[in-house]
């Protein structure tokens, strides 16, 4: 996949993306991020990009034009059509299914704003979708970004060690996933649950279906109310809820 970047803080998005996963699959070439830079479209020797509100009002807005040209740029790089997302805690809420259908792309556009935000004329010209990482507001545009890439990254082929850890993990099934131990044993009195320590992979599975269904039933009711439980899963859970309740910070 090739993504595009626009950005006033070029250093910011390269800074991130060498370590890890993200890091990986740069190197192996499964992902490629070019950075664009709306000040080398400035048209004023001041490398101006942002001016005041119409209106009124605080901060500064950034100007439409150094920002068109820089999206217009990055489409014309792109190895296919790309679609341009803009970054806005005005967008749609990312999740893990918007996150999938974005890994869908070859060519992604990512527009990141500062200061006040952008020039709405951007929006109506040149952005297909708005894109929001929560409802808070951040600084800039280049940690939603950034988040946006490293979420799309492991659903790369080939960027996971294991891409079995893909598979399991919270949100892709509309689940949350199930606890995590490794050695020791007891740490601070606390042991391991025995069955993962029985070597019976069968039991192994049922005991982190039913972790996971009780996580999800806890702490994101709304989750299970979203999608119908197979009869085995709702015997899983009807069970686990009656059992002690084991984990203390589940309350
Ligand atoms: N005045 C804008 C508003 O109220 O909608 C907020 C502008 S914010 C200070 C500056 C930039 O940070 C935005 O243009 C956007 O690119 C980015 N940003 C801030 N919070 C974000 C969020 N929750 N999700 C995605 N992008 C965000």
């Amino acid at each position: 996949m090739w993504v595009g970047v626009v950005s006033l803080f070029p250093e910011l998005i390269r800074g991130i993306a060498t370590v890890g996963v993200l890091g990986r699959a740069l190197r192996q070439g499964g992902l490629a991020i070019e950075v664009f830079n709306p000040r080398d479209h400035a048209t004023d020797r001041h490398g101006t990009v942002d001016d005041r509100p119409y209106g009124g009002g605080p901060g500064m807005v950034m100007l439409a034009e150094p920002l068109l040209a820089s999206i217009g740029e990055a489409k014309s790089k792109a190895p296919s059509a790309a679609r341009v997302v803009c970054l806005s805690p005005q967008g749609k809420r990312l999740d893990q299914a918007g996150v999938e259908r974005l890994a869908g792309q070859t060519s992604l556009v990512l527009v990141t704003g500062r200061y006040e935000g952008i020039d709405e004329r951007v929006l109506q010209l040149a952005v297909d979708e708005e894109v929001s990482i929560g409802d808070y507001v951040l600084t800039g545009g280049e940690l939603p970004a950034m988040v946006l890439i490293d979420a799309i990254s492991r659903l790369l082929p080939g960027t996971l060690g294991n891409s079995e850890s893909a598979l399991s993990e919270s949100h892709l099934d509309g689940l949350l996933e199930y606890p995590h131990y490794t050695r020791p044993e007891t740490v601070a009195g606390l042991k391991v649950p025995p069955v993962l320590l029985s070597g019976d992979h069968a039991a192994v599975e049922k005991w982190r279906r039913a972790q996971a269904l009780r996580r999800t039933w806890r702490r994101r009711p709304e989750l299970l109310a979203r999608r119908r439980l197979s009869d085995q899963d709702a015997a899983l859970l009807e069970a686990e809820l009656e059992g002690p309740d084991e984990e203390t910070n589940d309350a």
